[in-house]
C-alpha cells in the first residue's frame, strides 16, 4: 500500500474528503510537503502554534528533558521539575485566585475535569453552556457543546446540561443557586468568531458570584495570545474561577489545563481521594516546551502587536467578495456568500501556498489565524494573495 491508501484504509478518519497534504517537516510560518512546496500556516495547525512551528527554544527544551527523564509516574505523586516550572510559569501570568494548575493532555480533557471540579465543589448539578460553542469531542465536553446536530447521535449525554444565547444579556438570569457552573468560551471560535459584548461578559461574571456559580472559561482557541492580550478575558475585566487552556500551551506539543484556586481545586484530593487521574497528564516533555513556548511569547513580547497585525490583516483583506469579517487580534472569521464559495476559496488558497480553514458550526466562512510571529511583510504578502483568490472567484 501506498501512502495515500494508507491514509486513507488503515488511518480512521472523521469526513469523507480529508486534505490529504503529506508533510515533509514544518519550520516557523510554513508548512512543506514531500514534493518541497512550502505553504503558509495560517491556522497555526488550528491554533496551536502561536510562536510557529518548532520554535529553537521549544526544540532545545525537548531536547534537555528527553536526556533527564521521559513518564515516570502519574497522579501527582513523584515532584517532576518541568511540571512545578509549568505550574509556577502559568500561577505567574494569571490572576491571583488562578494559582493552582492540573495538568492533562488535550482541551476536552481538560473541559472534562474542570466540570467534574465544579461539581464537585458546588454539590450542585446543572451546568450552562452556549448556544453554538464548542468545547471539544469526549462525551462530557460534547454535552456542553452546544451543536444539536453533532449532539444528537450520540445521545444520551450529560444530564442536566441548558443552553443559554451567547452574549444575551437577558437569558442570564436562568443561572441560580442550583447552577454548578456556566463553561463559555471567552470568545466563541467554532462558531465563527464570536465577539461578545463587554458588558455580556460582566454581568455573566457577577450573576455567577452572586449565585455562587464557578464560571468556567474556556481559552482553549483564545489563549497565549491568539487575542491581543495574553489570555481573551483581560480585555473584559473579569477572571474566571477556572481557567481551561490547551492547544497554544504547549507551542506544538499536546498539554492542556485546568486551572483554579487552591480551595477548588482541593476537592479532586478527597471524598472520594484521587477525584480525577490521567496516566500523561503533566507528561514531562510537554510541560518543558509549555515552559519554553510561555517564555518565548513573553520575552519576544509577541502579544504586543497582535492587535495592530489583525487590524492591518481585516483592513487587507475587505474586498467585494467578503461579507463580513469577525475579528479579535489574530483571530479571523471571513464570511462569504455561500458555503461553495468558502469551498472554491480554501481549496484555491491552497494551490496557491495558503492554508486556511474551515469551522465547525459557520459554513459559509473560513478561518484565519495565523502564528503571532508572522511579520508586516508577510501580512502584505499573503493577504494580497488571498485577494487574487477573491478576484479569481468574482471574475
Ligand atoms: N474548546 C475550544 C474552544 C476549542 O476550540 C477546542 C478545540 O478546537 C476544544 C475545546 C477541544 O480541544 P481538543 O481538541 O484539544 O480536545
Amino acid at each position: 500500500m501506498d501512502n495515500k491508501e494508507i491514509f486513507r484504509t488503515l488511518q480512521a478518519q472523521t469526513t469523507p474528503f480529508p486534505i490529504g497534504l503529506e508533510i515533509s517537516r514544518a519550520e516557523g510560518l510554513f508548512i512543506y510537503d514531500t514534493n518541497g512546496k512550502a505553504y503558509y500556516d495560517l491556522v497555526s495547525g488550528l491554533a496551536v502554534t502561536n510562536i510557529g512551528h518548532r520554535h529553537p527554544k521549544v526544540i532545545e527544551a525537548i531536547k534537555k528533558q528527553l536526556n533527564t527523564h521521559l513518564h515516570v509516574m502519574p497522579y501527582g505523586e513523584f515532584i517532576q521539575t518541568p511540571q512545578l516550572k509549568l505550574a509556577e510559569k502559568l500561577n505567574e501570568i494569571l490572576p491571583e485566585n488562578l494559582t493552582t494548575s492540573y495538568f492533562v493532555n488535550s482541551g476536552a480533557e481538560a473541559v472534562e475535569g474542570a466540570l467534574k471540579l465544579a461539581k464537585r465543589y458546588t454539590g450542585r448539578q446543572e451546568i450552562i453552556a452556549c448556544h453554538k460553542s464548542y468545547h471539544g469531542s469526549t462525551h462530557g465536553a460534547l454535552s456542553v457543546s452546544g451543536n444539536p446536530v453533532k449532539q444528537s447521535a450520540f445521545k444520551p449525554l450529560l444530564p442536566d446540561v441548558n443552553f443559554i444565547t451567547f452574549n444575551k444579556l437577558d437569558e442570564l438570569d436562568r443561572i441560580t443557586k442550583n447552577t454548578a457552573c456556566v463553561i463559555i468560551e471567552t470568545v466563541q471560535g467554532d462558531a465563527g468568531v464570536r465577539i461578545p459584548e463587554l458588558c455580556y461578559l460582566q454581568k455573566l461574571r457577577e450573576k455567577c458570584t452572586e449565585t455562587g456559580t464557578l464560571l468556567i472559561l474556556d481559552e482553549i482557541q483564545t489563549g497565549f495570545g491568539r487575542t491581543g492580550s495574553f489570555f481573551a478575558f483581560e480585555q473584559y475585566g473579569i477572571v474566571p474561577d477556572v481557567l481551561v487552556i490547551a492547544k497554544a500551551l504547549g507551542g506544538g506539543m499536546p498539554i492542556g489545563a485546568f486551572v483554579s484556586s487552591k480551595e477548588i481545586m482541593d476537592c479532586l484530593t478527597h471524598n472520594p481521594m484521587l477525584g480525577h487521574i490521567t496516566t500523561f497528564g503533566g507528561h514531562p516533555l510537554n510541560c518543558a516546551a509549555a515552559v519554553a513556548n510561555i517564555d518565548v511569547i513573553l520575552e519576544e513580547n509577541l502579544v504586543k502587536e497582535v492587535h495592530e497585525k489583525g487590524e492591518i490583516m481585516k483592513e487587507l483583506l475587505s474586498h467585494s467578495l467578503v461579507k463580513e469579517i469577525r475579528q479579535i487580534g489574530l483571530m479571523f472569521a471571513i464570511d462569504l456568500e455561500t458555503e461553495e464559495i468558502t469551498q472554491k476559496v480554501v481549496e484555491r488558497c491552497m494551490e496557491r501556498g495558503i492554508i486556511t480553514f474551515w469551522f465547525l458550526s459557520c459554513p459559509a466562512s473560513f478561518r484565519l489565524a495565523p502564528p503571532l510571529t508572522i511579520s508586516f511583510e508577510e501580512i502584505e504578502e499573503v493577504c494580497g494573495v488571498i485577494c487574487e483568490v477573491f478576484d479569481g472567484i468574482n471574475s
